[in-house]
């Protein structure tokens, strides 16, 4: 049985917790923007339940292109305002450089990246470029845009100024 085997078969217990059909504009008219990382139960750990929130993840939860495409379409289209950014200690990102990462994967492939990997050693600091960017996209229509960082080691997230 693979993982997605074990995915599938969770579904079947899932049902009896699924909450029935529900709107397709978020509920609390929010959309999340954060990193893949696996440590961060985001609806858990942001007291949001199924239907409130559009959640855009990535590798660093960085605001790429398609980042704001995503969040273009969330409020446009669905009704979100607010955007929230969680980023987080002891990310990936921080563990490389756009230089290292391209060669690793030219080494391993044979083929460079077209696009930066975008890694970053200050956190705090890349929160804030990205909440920058948001609030600078001029076809946005934020009225409220916040960054913050979880700590992966208390679960405790920190709101960046
Ligand atoms: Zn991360």
């Amino acid at each position: 049985m693979t993982e997605i085997d074990r995915m599938l078969a969770a579904n079947e217990a899932w049902l009896g917790q699924f909450p029935g059909d529900l709107p397709v504009a978020p509920a609390r008219k929010v959309a999340v923007v954060a990193c893949m990382d696996s440590r961060m139960p985001l609806f858990g750990l942001l007291g949001l339940e199924v239907g409130d929130a559009h959640v855009i993840r990535n590798a660093g939860g960085v605001v790429t292109e398609d980042t704001l495409r995503s969040v273009a379409i969330s409020q446009h289209l669905l009704g979100t305002r607010a955007v929230v950014l969680v980023h987080h200690t002891d990310c990936g990102l921080q563990k490389s450089t756009d230089q290292d990462f391209a060669d690793l994967v030219e080494r391993t492939t044979g083929h460079r990246p077209p696009w930066p990997a975008r890694t970053f050693t200050d956190v705090d600091a890349d929160v804030r470029e990205s909440m920058r960017t948001i609030r600078e996209t001029p076809y946005l229509l934020s009225t409220e845009v916040r960054g913050t960082v979880y700590d992966v080691a208390s679960g405790r997230l920190r709101e960046i100024s």
